[in-house]
């Protein structure tokens, strides 16, 4: 506690139970501050605590679940109890599901959208005037590769990576001359439980390009973000990913996406009911029946 008994600024990291999160507390914590770590697993926050004592920082937990509509405000009440402040905020709670959006669970692919953009807005919304007001600190924003295109089997998280792209690139240009970064971090393939989870890893896309570690990027992400880059792609696989979305045009991509984000033991995306790799996976449509991706 400082002597003047002021709100002492942290740093707080939301989605820090595990991956990129947890690497991203870890390396900010090497700074010796305060760092403050979100999600909704005591076990993962205890183990992400550890690390940050670790690493010479001052761990405090809070279990949220950003599924519910008050998170920032509950953060805020945490902070004051805490006389902390949030000095620069980590949003890299996410989650993502392979498959066509009509075949999903709508609650599921809603819940991404309540996530990775209504919970991130929130958040980023809540802290940045206190930031601007203090002329320091900022908002690093997890996006991805898949923020570069529309994603065909898996919808909802590719837009929603994009949303976040946009948001924190417009808002890295609004804040410029205000000593307020937000940087947008957008990864390709990165080891961690998100891969299985979402069955992303399972996809030819996600295997074709290496894997990087969570702690190569949460370096990466950190020195950008001390550096006011406005985006940081980390590695150059994901970077030469990025530029070829950019450039292909969608009559191209679309397809491409779609058809390596199948594997060949999915049912075809044609409605057929056949095995992907006993049909459109072959080489092309079945005589029999038409696309209708
Ligand atoms: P991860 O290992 O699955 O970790 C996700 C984190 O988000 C966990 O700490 C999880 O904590 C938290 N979280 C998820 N839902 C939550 C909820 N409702 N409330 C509170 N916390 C929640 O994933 P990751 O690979 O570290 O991904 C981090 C970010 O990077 C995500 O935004 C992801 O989209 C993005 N990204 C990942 C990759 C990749 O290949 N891994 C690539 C590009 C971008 P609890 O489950 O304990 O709540």
């Amino acid at each position: 506690m400082s002597v003047s008994g002021e709100p002492r600024p942290a740093t707080v990291v939301v989605g820090a139970s595990r991956g990129i999160g947890r690497a991203i507390a870890k390396v900010a914590a090497g700074d010796r501050g305060p760092v403050v770590i979100i999600a909704r697993s005591l076990d993962g926050l205890t183990a992400a605590a550890s690390d940050v004592r670790d690493a010479g920082g001052e761990p405090y937990m809070l279990q949220l679940d950003l599924l519910s509509l008050d998170t920032s405000a509950q953060l805020e009440d945490f902070l004051t109890s805490n006389r902390l402040l949030c000095d620069v905020l980590v949003n890299s709670a996410g989650y993502g599901l392979r498959g066509a959006a009509a075949a999903l669970p709508s609650g599921s692919q809603l819940g991404m959208i309540d996530v990775n953009i209504r919970a991130l807005s929130d958040l980023t919304l809540r802290f940045l005037p206190g930031m601007v007001n203090r002329r320091r600190g900022g908002v690093i924003n997890l996006s991805s590769i898949a923020s570069f295109s529309p994603g065909p089997n898996m919808a909802v998280y590719y837009a929603s990576k994009s949303f976040v792209r946009s948001f924190s690139e417009a808002l890295h240009e609004e804040l410029r001359h205000t000593g307020v970064i937000v940087t947008c971090v957008a990864p390709g393939p990165v080891d961690t439980e998100f891969l299985a989870r979402s069955g992303a890893g399972r996809a030819a896309l996600f295997k074709i390009l290496p894997r990087l570690t969570s702690d190569f990027v949460a370096k990466r992400a950190w020195r950008g973000f001390k550096a006011g880059r406005r985006l940081v792609i980390p590695g150059a696989s994901a970077k030469l990913a990025a530029l070829t979305a950019s450039v292909l045009p969608s009559a191209i991509l679309l397809p491409l996406i779609h058809r390596l984000q199948h594997r060949s033991s999915d049912p075809c995306r044609c409605g057929s009911g056949l095995r992907f790799s006993e049909c459109c996976g072959k080489g092309g449509m079945r005589s029999s029946h038409t696309h209708r991706g």
